[in-house]
């Protein structure tokens, strides 16, 4: 019996693509040999990689004058390389401080050059987002930096600033292919492929060409952009693993009614649960209601004894992954693309039992 797996990343595969991985693990469609034992620049790795890439692109409708390609280092690289990249001196770039991981990257990026935080909602716990058109970037701006979910607090961009000729860099580790994204309005677009892409390992970087006229060139080799988008990614050894787990999660995304399909499942699963925390004085969530996430549902309990009781059970239901993150405490079920509807069903009814009987 499969585990209903609630963990916020790594997280749930589709269960078919884990079998697909197992019936070719050792010998990959006939080739006599496996993927992960091929050279990146064999024909092999290289086919399905161009395959993994026009997926991609073609499932997020990414226009023609972006690169995209994976690397490795996670998202947290990506907190170095965007301002050792684009915050030249004599420019400042703005960040929206929204939660755990735009804090992160806003704190690299400090270490590394001028950063105006155009947001902070720290003194209401990072429970609200700015109205998107009411954000401008300062004068003088390299880029404005936002993170599209956050995964630890659980709140979403439901829509997204307009910052003109200022680029707008997003991270969207933890919603990225739950909607549709209009890419056309990102200089880039990033994220850890482990939340709802694949396994772990690779970081998908979707970036406007000319973003690189905008570098600075004097980096050490893996840092500079210009030098990964020419290579498409495969200057060094990529993460082979993690991209033929991604590229086999999109081939089931794009079977399973695309981008569209995704964004519908999303607004489903999270309703179900959502509608039993708004039915309840039980359950609360702490963030505003117009932003809550439909990737990270965060939601407390009256106290933490009833929150570590609610942890233990439904362990025992097989439900795993439903502690909040160890820096906010409270629960947290990660409703990512490829967790099955009926796990999200199972999970509403273990929370109403849950109520009538500790309520
Ligand atoms: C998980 C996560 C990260 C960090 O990803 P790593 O791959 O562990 O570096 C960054 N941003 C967001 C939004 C995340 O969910």
């Amino acid at each position: 019996m499969r585990k209903k797996n609630f963990f916020a990343g790594p997280s749930v595969l589709p269960v078919e693509v884990l079998e697909e991985i197992r019936d070719n693990i050792v010998d990959y469609k006939g080739e006599g040999l496996s993927m992960i034992e091929a050279s990146h620049r064999g024909g092999m790795f290289e086919q399905m990689y161009d395959e993994c890439l026009e997926l991609f692109r073609s499932l997020l409708s990414i226009p023609d004058d972006y690169d995209v390609y994976f690397l490795g280092g996670g998202a947290t690289l990506q907190f170095t390389m965007i301002p050792v990249n684009f915050l030249l001196k004599g420019k400042c770039a703005d960040y929206c401080k929204t939660g755990s991981w735009s804090n992160k990257a806003a704190s690299d990026a400090q270490k590394l050059g001028c950063v105006n935080i155009a947001f902070d909602d720290k003194e209401n716990n990072y429970t609200h987002l700015p109205d998107p058109s009411a954000l401008k970037p300062s004068e003088n701006s390299a880029y404005m930096y936002l993170c599209a979910n956050e995964t630890i607090g659980g709140i979403e961009w439901k829509t997204f600033p307009d910052t003109g000729s200022v680029p707008l860099i997003a991270d969207m580790s933890s919603d990225i292919l739950s909607r549709p994204v209009d890419v056309k309005k990102f200089g880039m677009i990033y994220g850890g492929v482990q939340k709802n892409l694949g396994p772990a390992g690779a970081t998908f970087i979707i970036m406007r060409h000319d973003m690189l006229d905008r570098r600075n060139e004097n980096l050490t080799a893996y840092m500079d952009y210009a030098l990964h988008s020419k290579n498409k990614g495969l200057y060094n050894t990529p993460p082979v693993f993690s991209i033929w787990g991604v590229k086999l999660v999109l081939d089931w995304i794009r079977r399973n009614g695309g981008v569209e399909g995704m964004d519908r499942l999303a607004e489903e699963k999270s309703q179900l649960i959502y509608s039993v925390i708004d039915s309840s004085d039980f359950y609360r969530s702490p963030v505003d209601k117009a932003v809550r996430s439909r990737m990270n549902v965060v939601f407390r309990l009256p106290d933490e004894e009833l929150e570590a009781r609610f942890v233990s059970e439904s362990k025992n239901e097989g439900m795993l992954g439903l502690k909040g993150h160890r820096s906010v405490g409270g629960l947290r079920a990660s409703l990512y693309n490829a967790l099955p509807m009926e796990d999200v069903k199972a999970l509403a009814d273990f929370m109403r039992e849950f109520e009538r009987k500790n309520g």
